[in-house]
């Protein structure tokens, strides 16, 4: 199918991209790498009066550790800048272990990590990472910059906090107090597909204890599933065979899967706390799964 009649524009400055918006009063949606926005557009599952193509804005594809151990992911990062970064395998590990599954090669090269997370696809690799890492998105409208707590952005199913005339313009991830460990898991039919369920955990530990933690999933319910709460069960501990098991049973508590073509809901529940407990089994002393 082709995609309904639009006006394009490509501003060449965020403050003329959200003029744009702005004056497309809800009409107007903006472009990044196109890979989930195009095939929406050619299904008329959207069907703006105009596209904001942000591609040819400068300086919005930078990945910065800040001096605070923060880091910066701006618009125009595509997935495949983050699964290539030295940077990014030396010191952010779930994002390192996000990047090479998510979608093909293809894909990896248009779509960005900021556009992933505004889609919010309850499918979507980026959104359960940015929950887990405790981050937040920098936005830009009309009057000036706000940030959003990740937990508050994704609202639903394909639905973020963003007014229409909005630009989310980076991600942020807030430094350890410690040392970022963790990782993700993604169980997928076949390689390049949406996750049938996933798991990303990130830890901030100081020697073997755990300072704070995060836990997130995808795949597995109506939406992007933040499952923070089971850091209770971890902060202040070291991984141990029981901490991991309580952990992995909290986190698999708050899933919402459903039973379809993909599986039962009760085996994704099983594969959820399966990989809660691989990953922290492989951030732990005891190597033994
Ligand atoms: C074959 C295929 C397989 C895929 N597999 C996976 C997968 O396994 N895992 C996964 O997570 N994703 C997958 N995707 C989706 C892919 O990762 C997309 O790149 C991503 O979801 C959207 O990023 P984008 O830059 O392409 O955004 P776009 O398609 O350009 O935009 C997506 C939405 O976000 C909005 N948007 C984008 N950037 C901004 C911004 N800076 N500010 C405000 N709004 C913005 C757009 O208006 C639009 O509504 C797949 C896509 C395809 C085509």
């Amino acid at each position: 199918m082709y995609p309904s009649r639009f006006k394009y524009e490509s501003p060449k400055t965020i403050v003329e991209a959200i003029k744009l918006l702005d004056a497309g009063k809800g009409d107007a949606k903006v472009l990044a790498g196109g890979q989930s926005l195009v095939p929406m557009l050619k299904l008329r599952f959207a069907f703006p009066d105009q596209i904001v193509d942000i591609n040819n804005i400068p300086g919005l594809d930078y990945i910065r550790f800040d001096a605070d151990g923060s880091l910066h992911i701006g618009a125009l990062v595509r997935h495949e800048h983050l699964e290539k970064s030295v940077e990014i395998s030396m010191r952010q590990p779930t994002i390192a272990a996000a990047a090479p599954l998510v979608a093909d090669p293809i894909v990896r090269a248009r779509g960005t990590f900021v556009g992933s997370v505004c889609h919010a696809d309850p499918q979507g690799d980026w959104a359960a990472t940015m929950i887990a890492l405790h981050g937040s998105i920098v936005v830009q409208g009309p009057k000036g910059k706000r940030t959003i707590a990740m937990k508050d952005f994704v609202l639903g199913p394909y639905a973020n906090s963003l007014n229409y005339n909005e630009i989310a313009i980076e991600a942020v991830i807030p430094a350890p107090k410690g040392v970022a460990r963790g990782g993700y898991l993604k169980l997928e039919r076949r390689v390049g597909d949406f996750a049938t369920a996933s798991v990303a955990v990130a830890l901030d530990m100081s020697g073997d204890t755990v300072l704070n933690a995060g836990f997130a999933l995808a795949g597995v319910g109506g939406k992007t599933i933040d499952a923070n709460e089971a850091a209770s069960a971890l902060i202040g501990q070291k991984l141990t065979e029981a901490t991991i098991a309580k952990a992995a049973q909290l986190v698999a508590a708050l899933a919402e899967p459903r039973t379809d073509h993909r599986g039962s809901a009760e085996y994704k529940r099983h594969i959820v706390e399966t990989f809660v407990k691989r990953i922290l089994v492989a951030n732990s002393a005891q190597k033994v799964a």
